[in-house]
Order: structure tokens, then sequence, then C-alpha cells
């Protein structure tokens, strides 16, 4: 089965974590998964592969030039997940965003992924910088998830970002696939964030519980489904994986004015 998603969402919010706990939720399932991280500090992966990569795309394209090959850019973690990192500049100099491009062009160009794939992209910020844009523009992503806390920030950022989806979905396949809940442990979270998505033209596809055991399984350099494959939190990253992977209810975004969105957010978390 061929799946294009992305992930995205306000920086710090769990993107990387939750992406490399549901590449290794669908590995178990026996699908092929890749993870790209999109993001220049390279850790979208350090989960699956019990190590921060430091064979990023743009690395490696620099030492080898053409001559560089897929195996040096493709980097094997958890349950066989093919891991990716873009990279890009040191924090300060150079765009991003420009790297992401030249990397996932590389990638396509050295055919460097298995067809029949769950491909994952772990995008860093929200779309706002073209660059992030690119697995959304280029159509390397159709559907998008966005993770979100009910923090104002956190849902201002993915309102922008459903502003970009709604943009792009108008000329081509890019559609939402749903609000994924990361809890921040806020009053009347999960019902916020129901109401956010519904108003969004979407679904809460998972409500996930902030949860030691994620930071105990971080600090071990593992996904909790490897660190503590038992664990209910282990469920609730499997039944995401399931959700996504059967998700045919996808849609194009109505984003809120910021008005209508501080109000919604006084509305519930006033307490
Ligand atoms: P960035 O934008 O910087 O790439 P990110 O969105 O990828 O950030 P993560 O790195 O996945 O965010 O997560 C940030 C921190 O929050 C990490 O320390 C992670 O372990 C922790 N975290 C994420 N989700 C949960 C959760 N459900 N329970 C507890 N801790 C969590
Ligand atoms: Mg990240």
């Amino acid at each position: 089965m061929q799946k294009k998603i992305a992930f995205y969402g306000k920086g710090g919010i769990g993107k990387s974590t939750t992406a490399a706990n549901v590449s290794a939720a669908l590995a178990e399932n026996g699908y092929q998964v890749c993870q790209i991280g999109c993001d220049p500090k390279n850790d979208s992966t350090r989960l699956l592969l019990g190590r921060v990569c430091k064979q990023t795309v743009l690395d490696m394209v620099k030492k080898y030039g053409e001559e560089v090959k897929p195996e040096q850019i493709v980097h094997t973690g958890f349950g066989g997940v093919h891991c990716v990192e873009a990279g890009g500049p040191e924090p300060g100099v150079g765009c991003a965003g420009r790297g992401i491009i030249v990397a996932l062009e590389k990638l396509k160009a050295l055919q460097a992924l298995p067809e029949e794939a769950i491909v994952l992209y772990d995008v860093l910020g929200d779309v706002v910088c073209g660059g992030f844009a690119v697995p959304i523009r280029e159509g390397y992503a159709t559907d998008i998830y966005i993770v979100s806390s009910g923090e104002l920030m956190s849902l201002y950022a993915a309102n922008n970002i459903a502003k970009g989806v709604a943009r792009y979905a108008a000329r081509g396949p890019v559609r939402l696939g749903g609000i994924i809940g990361n809890s921040r442990g806020l009053a009347n979270e999960q019902a916020l964030l129901q109401q956010f998505a519904e108003r969004l033209n979407t679904r809460l596809v998972a409500y996930i519980p902030r949860d030691r055991t994620v930071n105990k399984a971080e600090i071990h350099r593992k996904t909790v489904i490897e660190f503590a494959s038992t664990a209910p939190q282990a469920a609730v990253y499997r039944q995401l994986a399931n959700f996504i992977c059967e998700n045919q209810e996808l849609t194009v975004p109505t984003p809120l004015a910021f008005e209508d969105l501080e109000e919604l957010v006084l509305a519930y978390g006033d307490e």
C-alpha cells in the first residue's frame, strides 16, 4: 500500500515523537515504512535509529556529489523503517527550506525509497516559509495531519497550516487527514480540540495523553512502541497508526479567523 503522509505542527509540539511511534507501529504491522525528517535538526528519526542521524541527504550529497548512493542516505531503523534526514545548514546560516527541496529531489532522482511504501514526512514549523511547504506543494505528500495541543499558539499554528493546505488543495490532491491532539494537560483540552477540528471541517483523529513513558523512552533513544510495547501509550500510537492507514475521509480545511479562534479557546479554556 502506498500512502504519502506529512505531519505538520508548531515547533516542539510532538511531531517527531508521534511520527516515529506511528512509523514503528506501522512497521510492526508488516508495512514498508519510510520516515523523512524535513528539519535541519536531523532528530526526526532518532527514536527509530537509536541515534541522531549524521548522514543526512545534504551532507552525503556534499561529500559524494553525483556518486552518492541510496544506501548512504537511507538508514534502517526499528522494525526495518527506512529513515532519512534531509539535513540543512547550521543554525543561522543559509536557507533550510531550500535544503529540503534539494534533498527531496535527490531522493526522488535516486529512486531511493521502495515504491509501495508508506512515506511519512515530518516537517518543521508552519507553512509560512516556502521551503517547508515543499512536501505539500510538490505533491510529495497528499495526506496531511496537524499535531496540536489545546494551547492557543499551537492552535494558531495549526490554523495557519490548514490555510496552506486549503490553498494547495484548490489545485491538487493535497487534503487534510485530521488533527492529532497531543495533550498538554489543559482543562477541557480534548473537547476544545474536537471543536477546533470540526470548525476546520476535519476530525480529531487521536487524543494522545501526556505520559512519562514518552520521556523515559526518549532518554533511552527509543519509541514507546519499542521501549514499552505493552504500555497503554503504545496502544494509543498503534490505534493512530491504524487510523491513518485506513483513513479515506480527507477534506479541504476551512480555517478560522483569528478572533474566532481566540473566542473558541476562551469558551473552553477559561477555568
Ligand atoms: P520540533 O518542532 O522541534 O521538531 P517536535 O514537534 O518534533 O519538535 P518532539 O521533539 O516530538 O516535538 O517533542 C518535543 C518534546 O515533547 C520531546 O521531549 C518529547 O519527548 C515530548 N513529548 C511529545 N509528546 C509527548 C507526550 N504525549 N507525552 C510526554 N511527552 C511528550
Ligand atoms: Mg521534530
